[in-house]
């Protein structure tokens, strides 16, 4: 079995992928297990924190090191909260306040859509100058109030129109076949052989 550090200490999204890489014969050990901190973001879009993520893991475990960034695009707020996704309700980041805050910056807006973005990035080695880099999108509509119990984050506020459901309110094996991050996943694993 191949090691790979999931640049991420979220337990639900190590759940995610640990799903999708297991069968493939991957062990994702996700950075805290190693004692590795959580890198910093600061970059304005998805694929260089993504990057950014990743190289850090790499280079402080020695092993290759997925990192995925994601986030909620809203159309009505000019893409808010995006690459803010986690914080976009401020220190420390709570998914409730999150939540709560998209509410209230949407009001009564008529135009809901939303997608969920992921960016996944591969590197072999800190250096690698050719990372594996693979996109996903989710699109759906943001609800008047929360919806369903599991997932994580914006999920219970993001319907899914085709079940007509909230994101929060699907079963784990579905949302990973629709979401972004199995979209994007699955493009990976498409190009994992060639680790
Ligand atoms: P990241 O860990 O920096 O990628 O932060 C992504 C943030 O975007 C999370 O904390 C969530 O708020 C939101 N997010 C990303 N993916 C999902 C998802 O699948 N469901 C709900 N919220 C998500």
């Amino acid at each position: 079995m191949k090691s790979i550090v999931l640049a991420s200490n979220n337990a639900k999204k190590m759940n995610e992928l640990n799903a999708l890489l297991a069968p493939l014969g991957f062990e994702v050990i996700a950075q805290g297990q190693l004692g590795i901190p959580e890198a910093e973001e600061p970059h304005c879009t998805f694929v260089e924190n993504a990057l950014a993520k990743a190289r850090h893991a790499a280079n402080l475990s020695g092993l290759p090191a997925l990192a995925d960034d994601s986030g909620l695009c809203v159309a009505a707020l000019g893409g808010a909260p995006g690459v803010y996704s986690a914080r976009f309700a401020g220190e420390p980041k709570s998914d409730a306040r999150n939540n709560e805050k998209l509410l209230a910056d949407l009001g009564a807006h008529c135009n809901r859509a939303a997608h969920f973005v992921s960016v996944i990035v591969l590197v072999r080695h800190a250096d690698d100058p050719q990372p594996l880099i693979a996109e996903g999108e989710w699109h759906g509509e943001i609800l008047a109030a929360p919806r369903g119990e599991s997932g994580f984050g914006y999920d219970p506020l993001f319907y899914v129109r085709d079940f007509d459901c909230s994101a929060a309110e699907l079963d784990a094996a579905t949302k990973n076949r629709l979401s972004h991050r199995g979209q994007a996943m699955q493009k990976l694993i498409d190009r994992l052989p060639t680790l």
